[in-house]
């Protein structure tokens, strides 16, 4: 259920929705006509994964895989199961990612959408197992993949084992590469730590969506160790399209559009 979803069984479609960054007012229904843009400042709500994929792919398309893998307290790290069950009630999910199959404007492929709803989209063994499993899947399928990514870095309550999921998610993306299979990242807000020094950054082709911040340390780290005042739009989509760190800035609205052209467009893949 997506956030909107949740939002409508709460209240209902004609119930207001305040922008956090101009404080408009707006009906949830209008809201979500508009792909979550405010339509007075332009302003991108965040996603969680449902309302991203109902977004995206062809309607009733997506097939989940390796749904109720969920995380283990091996560490006994104060406060985590109860946090972890909390969220899982509240976001009906299992963990901070959705990964499957879809079409994309007939275009097949294999999706992970990670959800900024789940302790910020954490990296941890449950993240990196299902991305892992996908590109498995997709490499045993000839099918390209579609990795939507935010995340607030590696999940600190799974210690070295989140770390771990860098290397082992690397390794099943090296593999597809290899079969000569398409990898497409979108970056969106926000995309950082462990998650932008990894996965995010290995697609063939990366997108992002507008102002996304997307960084590996935080901004006030950088400024204190390079000892510089940093410009005022660092480590937004923006300034990383100017140093070439991303391919292109995609609008929201004209996403679905561009991955299908992209898919199509690389169809064929190992066998061409
Ligand atoms: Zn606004």
């Amino acid at each position: 259920m997506s956030f909107i979803d949740n939002l409508m069984q709460k209240y209902n479609s004609s119930a207001k929705i305040t922008c956090k960054k101009c404080n408009f007012e707006e009906t949830i229904g209008n809201l979500e006509q508009h792909d979550y843009i405010c339509s007075n400042c332009g302003n991108y709500y965040r996603l969680d994964a449902r309302a991203r994929i109902k977004l995206v792919t062809d309607r009733n398309s997506f097939k989940e895989l390796d749904k109720g893998l969920i995380s283990k307290d091996f560490l006994e790290f104060p406060n985590y199961q109860e946090k972890l069950e909390k969220t899982r009630h509240d976001t009906n999910e299992d963990d901070a990612v959705v990964c499957g199959t879809c079409f994309i404007a007939d275009n097949e492929c294999a999706l992970f959408v990670m959800n900024s709803k789940f302790i910020m989209a954490s990296m941890g063994s449950v993240v990196g197992e299902k991305i892992t499993r996908l590109f498995e899947y997709a490499t045993e399928h000839q099918l390209p993949v579609v990795g939507f990514t935010a995340s607030g870095g590696a999940r600190m309550q799974e210690g070295v084992i989140s770390l771990m999921q860098m290397a082992k998610v690397s390794g099943a993306v090296k593999q597809h590469s290899n079969a000569g299979l398409l990898y497409i990242t979108v970056l969106t807000d926000p995309t950082t730590g462990g998650v932008t020094a990894s996965f995010a950054m290995q697609g063939d082709i990366i997108l992002a969506e507008p102002k996304a911040l997307v960084g590996f340390a935080g901004r006030r780290v950088v400024e204190q160790t390079t000892k510089s005042k940093l410009p005022d739009n660092f480590q937004k989509a923006e300034f990383l399209l100017e140093h070439g760190f991303i391919d292109a800035i995609v609008p929201r609205p004209e996403m679905r559009d561009v991955l299908a052209e992209l898919l199509m467009m690389h169809q064929g893949g190992a066998k061409a």
